[in-house]
């Protein structure tokens, strides 16, 4: 397989562009600064692919914040959340803490509602969930992320640290691949 060529070229339509990106990044990036901006938060990105979003969002923020980071998915494909496997916990301890829980894309809901759990299980003050994408069509679970950057069809997306099979992240807009490519998996 050739890996030389620019992952642009595998993309058939753009979600949301650069541009896009951008604005929705500095609305929230308000809504945070007037909710959380006196609270010294813990912001916590949802590994892998909230890493580009939450290093464009924490630069738009001026006020004192604290980062760490998480990785989970869910498992189990009923209309309640089954269950959260966490490969990498909070490394910070969040006790009496606003925590906002920040992630690439909501999409059931299960993976989100299940770390609000678990976070609030820890002692946290609060905690908020900041979404740069939101499918509203594909929800399992009665869950709405508190700020929620662009609202996007039920497609699968990549790009702008989403990624099919690892790949893609690195684009700078959200995209959906040319469909042979998600046949080839
Ligand atoms: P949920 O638990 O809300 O169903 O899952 C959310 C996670 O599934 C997201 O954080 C993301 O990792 C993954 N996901 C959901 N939809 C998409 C998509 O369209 N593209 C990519 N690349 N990942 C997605
Ligand atoms: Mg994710």
């Amino acid at each position: 397989m050739t890996t030389t060529h620019s992952p642009r070229e595998d993309i058939a339509e753009v979600i949301a562009t650069e541009a896009e990106i951008r604005d929705a990044v500095e609305r929230l990036a308000g809504e945070l600064t007037e909710d959380v901006g006196e609270l010294s938060p813990i912001l916590v990105g949802v590994l892998n692919g909230a890493f580009v979003f939450l290093a464009d969002l924490v630069r738009r923020l001026d006020f004192p914040l604290e980062i760490d980071f998480m990785n989970a998915s869910s498992y189990g494909e009923g209309t309640v959340s089954e269950g959260l496997e966490i490969q990498t916990d909070l490394s910070l301890d969040v006790e009496g803490r606003h925590v906002v829980l920040v992630d690439d894309i909501l999409d059931t809901g299960q993976t989100l509602q299940g770390l609000v759990r678990h976070v609030t299980g820890r002692g946290a003050a609060s905690v908020r969930t900041c979404c740069l994408l939101d499918k509203p069509a594909r929800r399992t679970v009665d869950f709405e992320a508190d700020y929620v950057g662009i609202e996007i069809p039920d497609r699968f997306v990549v790009g702008y640290g989403l990624d099919f099979a690892q790949r893609h992240r690195n684009l700078p807009f959200i995209g959906v691949l040319r469909p042979e490519l998600y046949q080839s998996q």
